[in-house]
């Protein structure tokens, strides 16, 4: 499975998810590369320190005859690869401006790695532009947060008819494995209509896990680890170990 984790709103989740959801994969035993495609490197510096970064998500997909496995770490979690993003990235869009295979740039350059793992992840940044449309070409399946927040279903649209182009053309296959509430406040009244609300919107998409607002889902990528290691018995841990089940059961 090649999951694009995609929201073009900031702030919702997307690399929290990335990062535990890849985490809970590898520890379940299966082989998990984490791809992050977002400039600002937040999945990236989760799991490794700057120091211990080579070659970036950004030469592998911009220089001559290289492919993402010239980018691969290992980070400390058994089972779980990892592709780094560095700042640099935020050029990707200016240097394929024009180039035939713009949209297909990461397909191809992933292509090589997919039979060597069970599970792609890819965080993707805040907006719909060509790194995120280049994961959604790749992609096998979309797995998109959603913040449980007044103004949650803002931009859902925009995202979804991204999808629709993509599904009517350069990935056809492409499959919208469903949206997960996150942030979640479920003391509030409010915290439970706009839960309600995402589930008239989304209907059977919407993942039965729910993840809780929880401070040690915060606090762990600035340890360099996983809500696992961080936290094993927190709600989040428990969370996203659930989400990784319903995830492995959709497919
Ligand atoms: P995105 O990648 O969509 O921009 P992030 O995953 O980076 O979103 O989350 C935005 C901020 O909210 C980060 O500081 C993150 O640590 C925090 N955060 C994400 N999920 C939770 C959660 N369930 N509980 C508490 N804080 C969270
Ligand atoms: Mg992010």
């Amino acid at each position: 499975m090649i999951l694009a984790i995609a929201n073009q709103k900031g702030g919702v989740g997307k690399t929290t998810t990335a990062i535990n959801l890849a985490a809970a994969l590898a520890q379940k035993g299966f082989s998990t590369l984490l791809v992050d495609l977002d400039p600002q490197g937040n999945a990236t510096l989760s799991y490794l320190d700057p120091e211990q970064l080579n070659l970036s998500v950004y030469e592998a997909l911009v220089e001559e005859n290289r492919t993402l496995k010239d980018a691969v770490h290992k980070t400390n979690i058994k089972m779980l690869d990892l592709v780094p993003a560095r700042i640099s990235l935020a050029k990707f869009e200016s240097k394929l401006l024009g180039d035939i295979d713009s949209h297909f740039r990461l397909k191809d350059r992933l292509k090589p790695l997919s039979r060597d793992y069970q599970y792609i992840i890819m965080d993707t940044p805040p907006t719909l532009g060509l790194l995120t449309v280049n994961a959604l070409v790749a992609a096998s399946h979309l797995l998109v947060p959603i913040q449980s927040s007044y103004f949650a279903l803002e931009g859902t649209d925009d995202l979804l008819e991204t999808v629709e182009k993509i599904k009517a053309r350069p990935n056809p296959t492409l499959e919208f494995l469903g949206v997960v509430i996150t942030l979640h406040d479920k003391r509030t009244i409010l915290g439970r209509d706009i839960r309600n609300h995402i589930k008239e919107v989304f209907g059977n998409k919407v993942f039965r896990t729910i993840i809780s607002r929880s401070v040690r889902l915060e606090e762990s990528p600035a340890y360099k680890e996983s809500i696992f290691s961080f936290a094993p018995h927190s709600t989040g841990a428990l969370e996203y170990y659930k989400l990784s089940e319903e995830v492995i059961g959709r497919v």
